[in-house]
């Protein structure tokens, strides 16, 4: 029997917020163990939670993005349950009023655009962490670290409409660039600033009706949730073919092994008795609050990606890499504003600039800072007035790295102008010729191949710099 899986996945966004969601800690990431927690994030009797609105309009931006129906009217509610990550023994969530209902996201699939329903998207803040250190866990014991207690969330559940791990994989791909591009969230994935929650079950292909899920939990990496999948939707055809029924339940992903295995069930059979709230007084978003979010909202990647094809003329591939980030994109945009035609300035921001940000590990704010777009377009009108060739501009753009000087005046400093002077070039290609006399009769004899050894015989000679057009000409004219 062929069958299809069915995914639907549940994601964690860390929101890119200075303060947490309740209180006025800070959610800065790998500050001391315990020193951004307070009375109220941390639960103790008798604390008011505040919410925070910048979170609040982050969601708005989310929602606005993939067109989900933001709700006039939404209520904070207490999920509980003991876990000794959670001193307050709830999480303030949101449950029967989610802030957004519907929406979707649009992969690319094999058989063209595909659009992802999303089910709904809510607040809600997070645990805090326990550190098992190895003394500690030796006399039973583990460490307790509040300073991720209360840090706002954005929960994105979404339809059960994926298909494939593939497709999984895709859609946390179009998401984190999403949430990047709105600056809600920092995409940091070591950091656990994107986490997923995956379910998953199978059916005879053709079938309509859905097989019992589970769900791999708390995964940090795009691949290990396509890998866990792939292994889990194995997992779960094999039970079936066996005659067997699949049980819903959690499962974790190994990453080391490759394999899923079940949670201590017990330890997260929940019944976490929700209900409102009553610290917090339910949220209404206002019209007029909506409509300002939405006229500061960026151009959204796709559309970008779209208008880089339509306007500029660039091939889908260029305008993909381009747009998978902003400060990308918007790079690229500020070299092609210098007056650079978009296929150059996409070529060199494509190769060069993204070699060394991830040769340095930057991002794009801390190269513009080295190599501004001014300086990269400058470069590029070098090439393209003939001044240097494309082989000595990659030598100016390492000096460039470096040296804060113009272009131009590192091609003068260190006399790396393109060699175009007739005369000069002729001398040194009869040089050339006189010095490999074997090598010009085989030439003659038809082995015209051997015109890619002289060329290279006199660039060496030249350091790179001949003009590579005039010396083929060149060549060719004296060889007959
Ligand atoms: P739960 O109450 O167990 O969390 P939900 O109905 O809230 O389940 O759904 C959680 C996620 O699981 C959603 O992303 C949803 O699309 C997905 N889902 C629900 N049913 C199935 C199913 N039968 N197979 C695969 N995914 C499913
Ligand atoms: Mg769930
Ligand atoms: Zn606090």
């Amino acid at each position: 029997m062929e069958y299809e899986a069915v995914i639907g996945l549940e994601v964690h966004v860390q929101l890119l917020t200075e303060s947490k969601m309740f209180c006025g800690c800070s959610t800065k990431f790998g500050a001391e163990p315990n020193t951004q927690a307070c009375p109220v994030c941390l639960g103790f009797p008798g604390v008011l939670p505040v919410l925070n609105k910048r979170a609040v309009e982050f969601a708005i931006r989310m929602a606005l993005a993939v067109e989900g129906e933001i709700q006039p009217f939404c209520v904070f509610a207490r999920k509980s349950y003991f876990y000794p990550d959670l001193p307050k023994g709830y999480q303030i969530s949101q449950y029967e009023l989610p802030l957004c209902l519907g929406g979707y996201i649009e992969i690319e699939t094999d058989g063209g655009k595909k659009r992802v329903g999303i089910t709904r998207i809510h607040l809600e803040e997070d645990a805090g962490k326990l550190v098992h250190e190895e003394a500690y866990v030796e006399a039973g014991t583990s460490l307790f670290d509040g300073n991720r207690c209360g840090v706002p969330l954005l929960e994105i559940v979404s339809e059960p409409d994926i298909r494939s791990p593939k497709e999984a994989h895709d859609y946390l791909v179009r998401l984190r660039q999403l949430v990047m591009y709105l600056g809600i969230c920092d995409g940091n994935m070591e950091e656990g600033s994107i986490r997923c929650d995956a379910n998953v079950s199978i059916r005879p292909k053709g079938s309509k009706e859905l097989g019992t899920k589970t769900e791999v939990k708390n995964m940090n990496s795009f691949r290990n949730v396509q890998r866990a999948l792939e292994a889990e939707i194995s997992r779960q055809i094999k039970i079936l073919e066996a005659g067997g029924k699949i049980e819903q339940e959690t499962l974790l992903w190994d990453p080391e092994r490759e394999v899923v295995e079940p949670m201590r069930s017990k330890e997260f059979a929940h019944d976490y008795r929700y209900f409102p709230d009553p610290d917090l007084v339910p949220l209404y978003i206002e019209k007029e609050w909506i409509e300002k979010v939405r006229s500061e909202l960026p151009e959204l990647p796709w559309r970008r990606k779209e208008r880089f094809v339509a306007e500029l003329g660039l091939p889908e591939y260029d305008s993909e890499v381009l747009t998978s980030e902003r400060e990308i994109a918007d790079y690229f945009e500020d070299v092609v504003a210098f007056g650079v035609p978009p296929k150059a300035a996409s070529n060199w921001v494509m190769g060069e600039v993204l070699r060394v940000l991830k040769e340095e590990h930057i991002g794009m704010e801390a190269f513009r800072e080295r190599i501004g777009p001014d300086r990269l377009a400058g470069l590029i009108k070098l090439v393209q007035a003939g001044t240097i060739s494309g082989s000595i501009a990659k030598k100016v753009f390492e000096e460039m790295r470096t040296d804060p000087s113009s272009p131009k005046e590192i091609v003068e400093k260190k006399g790396l102008a393109q060699i175009s002077d007739e005369a000069e070039l002729s001398r040194i290609v009869e040089e050339v010729l006189s010095e490999h006399p074997q090598e010009v009769e085989r030439y003659r004899a038809g082995k015209v191949q051997l015109l890619g050894f002289f060329v290279g015989q006199v660039m060496k000679k030249t350091r790179g710099k001949a003009n590579p057009k005039l010396v083929n000409q060149l060549i060719r004219d004296k060889l007959g």
